[in-house]
């Protein structure tokens, strides 16, 4: 078996712990047909058979994370009575739970104060950060790097705010002094700052960012979406501890929860340094139902209905595994980044293949040798095959020469990017599991 069984018997024991708090109300039989639901819930069960494995250890490809049974429990015991989120009134408990969940994420980037909430993802999150950054600064531009994620120049056109590039270094980060030509060249009202580049797990180096803020006065948008979490790892190269440990100097932050905080999809989240930017958020439609005087989080959101199962199931995964440093989360992270050092080891020792760069998190991006970069792209493509049949499912990635040359893959440049095999080493088993893993790509 390759799924957690043992703990599905828990759901129906505190199944009965919810319904006892309701026990006041008459009884409500159940007008479910359970042989239609069973025959139905079959067909379900054989059509998601059509899936990578991603739940197992041997899938290392694209950046998914099985939630925590935690998470997946209390997600499912929360949609029995299905809170939503945007105001008390849809869900008290759940609400509350979420500020407390979001104030623990504050405090793991260094705030005790703050303004935040959850919302679907990643990129509704950065959304929501680069509309206030407009509203605090109309009229000035958005640059990012190159690698940050491509949601960044889609949501500036949305939002109709000019946005710009920035190249990066051979090692996948934002270069620091084309920043600077930059910003003495245009209007530049917030940079986004990438902890985490979803592509190579690069991180800008924030820490040498923050003077040009000094010099050249524009906000600082975290994107850390991915990267997050690994402000508290402590087996971090030196400078990309210096990155994140500068964290709390961003005017706003973005984490998703349903990366690599153990979560099922539809849990980002954003926090603001500055709580006042409320202001910003302020509404009053008529069919809001506010009706107390607590902060309802809709009125500090874009979005109207939420899921309350989404904070609960954060909620509940921080209570066991609270997101601080030295705690059996961050080891987590610790040892997936030792498993990804471990393959890139075994990658440089490897006459086959040229990794990119060591990795900066728990990515591992590396190139296959040949003459030319079009014969190596299409080799890729085989060995991502080879990997299959062998029962490793690693992704592709597509870098452009730019990023790929000084690693030297290839002699002659035919194309102006090289496809790349790419691993995200995202969970814990990783670690134990990356002599099979390796063993397997051996013979591949
Ligand atoms: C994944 C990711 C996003 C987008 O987040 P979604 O949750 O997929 O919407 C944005 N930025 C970075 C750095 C990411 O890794």
């Amino acid at each position: 078996m390759t799924f957690d069984h043992e703990t599905l018997s828990l759901l129906s024991d505190a199944l009965k712990q919810l319904d006892a708090g309701f026990d006041h109300l008459p009884d409500v039989e159940s007008t479910a047909d359970a042989d239609a639901l069973a025959r139905v819930l079959g067909e379900v069960a054989v059509r998601m058979r059509d899936n990578y494995p991603y739940q197992h250890p041997q899938y290392i490809g694209q950046m998914l994370k099985p939630p925590h049974p935690m998470a997946r429990l209390a997600y499912s015991l929360a949609v029995f009575l299905n809170p939503n989120n945007h105001a008390m009134d849809g869900g008290r408990a759940s609400s509350r739970m979420e500020k407390e969940a979001v104030a623990d994420l504050a405090r793991m980037v260094g705030w005790e104060e703050h303004l935040g909430h959850l919302c679907s993802g990643g990129t509704m999150a950065n959304f929501e950060s680069l509309w206030v950054a407009r509203e605090l600064r109309p009229g000035e531009a958005v640059a990012a790097s190159s690698l940050a994620h491509y949601t960044h120049s889609r949501l500036s056109s949305v939002l109709q705010v000019p946005f710009h590039a920035v190249p990066v270094d051979a090692w996948g980060r934002m270069d620091v002094d084309a920043l600077e030509q930059l910003l003495e060249a245009e209007s530049i009202g917030t940079v986004v700052v990438t902890l985490g580049t979803t592509a190579a797990g690069t991180v800008d180096p924030l820490d040498r960012i923050l003077p040009l803020r000094e010099k050249y006065g524009f906000r600082i948008h975290v994107d850390a979406a991915y990267g997050g979490y690994f402000r508290l790892v402590q087996n971090l190269r030196d400078e990309t501890a210096r990155a994140f440990a500068a964290m709390p100097a961003a005017d706003s932050i973005v984490i998703d929860p349903h990366k690599h905080g153990l979560q099922p999809y539809g849990c980002g989240c954003v926090l603001f340094r500055d709580p006042s930017v409320g202001r910003i958020y302020r509404h009053d439609s008529p069919y809001t139902y506010f009706t107390s005087d607590e902060l309802h989080l809709g009125e500090i959101s874009l979005e109207c209905s939420r899921p309350g199962a989404a904070a609960v199931a954060l909620w509940a995964t921080q209570q066991l595994l609270p997101p601080v440093p030295g705690g059996e989360f961050a080891a987590g992270l610790e040892e997936g980044r030792e498993a990804a050092l471990e393959l890139h080891e075994w990658l440089s020792e490897d006459s086959r293949f040229v990794p990119l760069m060591e990795p900066e998190l728990d990515i591992v991006i590396w190139a296959v040798r040949a003459e030319a970069a079009s014969e190596s792209s299409r080799r890729a493509r085989e060995f991502f095959e080879e990997a299959e049949r062998r029962d490793v499912y690693l992704a592709l990635a597509s870098f452009s020469r730019e990023m790929a040359e000084a690693a030297g893959p290839v002699d002659e440049w035919d194309e102006e990017s090289v496809l790349c095999l790419r691993a995200c080493a995202m969970k814990p088993e990783h670690r134990e599991w990356m002599g099979e893993i390796v063993g397997r790509l051996e013979e591949a």
